[in-house]
C-alpha cells in the first residue's frame, strides 16, 4: 500500500466520482490485465492524481499515453508530477465532449487501448461513447462498479442480462479479470468494484446499428419483444410479429430471452426500419 499522493489541500469531488486508487500491486495488475505492450498507445480516462497513469507510462515507454481529466484543479499537480514523462500527454476536459476526431489525431490514427478507473456516475455513457465512436480501439480494460460488471457479463434469461450485455458481448470478448474491494480506494466508496476487460473483435454489422436495435428491444423490459419493436421502431404489430416468425421466435418472447446471434439476425431484418 502506498501513501496516496494528492495535491496539497486537495478536496475529493463526489460530483466527478473521485475515488482514487492507492494499492500499487492493484495498479500494476490493471495494466497487466490490459496486456499493454512496450509500443502501445493508451487512452486513460480520469487521471486523478496520476497513480494509474504512472503505471501505464511504465508499461509502454515506446508508445504514447493520453490521459483525459475533467478536474482542472489537478492540472498543475499532474503537469509538475509528470514533467519528465515524454510519452504522456494530458487533455483537460470532459471525455464525452471531446470530438472523436481529436482523439484519433492525438494517436496519429493508430489503434489504441483504453485503460481506466472510470468515474462511476458516467461509466456506462463513457463505454457507449467509446464503442459507438468507430475509433480504432484494440481493447478496453476498466474498473467499474461490481453490479455493472455483473450486468455486462450476464447471460440470456438472467435478470442482469440487458442491452449493455448484448452490445458489449457483440463488440468483443468480455471478461471480468478481478474483483476489487472498496477498501482499496480513497475515499472509500460504498460499493465494491471489478475490472472488466474487452478484447475487441470485428463485428458483422456496425456496432452503432446493433446498439440502436438492442437498446430499442430492451426499452420497456417488462413488455414483450413485439411491443418493444412496435414502439421503438414505429412498425405495425403485423410487421413486428412477422419479423419474429421469420426468425423462428415465439411472439410472446422477451428481449432478455434472445442470445447475441439472434440479435445479429434481428438487426439485419430490421435494417430497413433504422
Ligand atoms: N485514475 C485515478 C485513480 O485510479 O486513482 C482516478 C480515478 S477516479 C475513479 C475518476 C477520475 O475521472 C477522477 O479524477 C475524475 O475527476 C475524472 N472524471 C470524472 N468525470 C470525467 C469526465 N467526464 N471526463 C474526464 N475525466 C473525468
Amino acid at each position: 500500500m502506498i501513501e496516496n499522493n494528492t495535491p496539497k489541500d486537495f478536496k475529493f469531488k463526489k460530483k466527478f466520482g473521485q475515488n482514487f486508487l492507492k494499492d500499487t500491486n492493484l495498479l500494476k495488475a490493471i495494466v497487466a490485465d490490459a496486456k499493454v505492450q512496450q509500443d502501445d498507445c493508451v487512452l486513460e480516462i480520469g487521471a486523478g492524481a496520476g497513480a494509474l497513469t504512472e503505471q501505464i507510462c511504465v508499461a509502454c515507454p515506446k508508445g504514447k499515453v493520453v490521459s483525459v481529466e475533467i478536474d482542472n484543479t489537478l492540472k498543475d499537480f499532474l503537469q509538475e508530477k509528470f514533467k519528465n514523462q515524454d510519452n504522456l500527454q494530458f487533455v483537460f476536459g470532459d471525455i464525452l465532449k471531446i470530438p472523436t476526431s481529436e482523439i484519433e489525431k492525438l494517436f496519429n490514427g493508430k489503434p489504441f487501448r483504453v485503460v481506466a478507473n472510470l468515474p462511476y456516475y458516467i461509466s456506462s455513457p463513457i463505454i457507449f461513447y467509446l464503442i459507438e465512436s468507430g475509433l480504432n480501439i484494440k481493447s478496453i480494460t476498466v474498473m467499474l462498479q461490481k453490479e455493472l460488471v455483473d450486468r455486462i457479463t450476464a447471460k440470456p434469461n438472467n435478470k442482469d442480462y440487458g442491452a449493455i450485455s448484448v452490445i458489449l458481448g457483440l463488440y468483443g470478448k468480455v471478461k471480468k479479470t478481478r474483483d476489487v474491494p472498496r477498501q482499496l480506494f480513497t475515499p472509500m466508496p460504498n460499493v465494491d468494484s471489478g475490472i472488466l476487460s474487452i478484447e475487441i473483435e470485428p463485428t458483422q454489422l456496425p456496432i452503432s446499428k446493433i446498439s440502436k436495435v438492442v437498446k430499442g428491444c430492451f426499452a420497456m423490459r417488462r413488455k414483450t419483444l413485439a411491443n418493444n419493436l412496435i414502439h421503438s421502431f414505429n412498425i405495425s404489430r403485423e410487421r413486428a410479429e412477422s419479423v419474429l416468425e421469420e426468425l423462428n421466435l415465439d411472439k410472446n418472447i422477451r428481449a432478455e430471452n434472445l442470445n447475441q446471434e439472434q440479435y445479429i439476425l434481428l438487426t439485419k431484418k430490421l435494417g430497413e426500419f433504422l
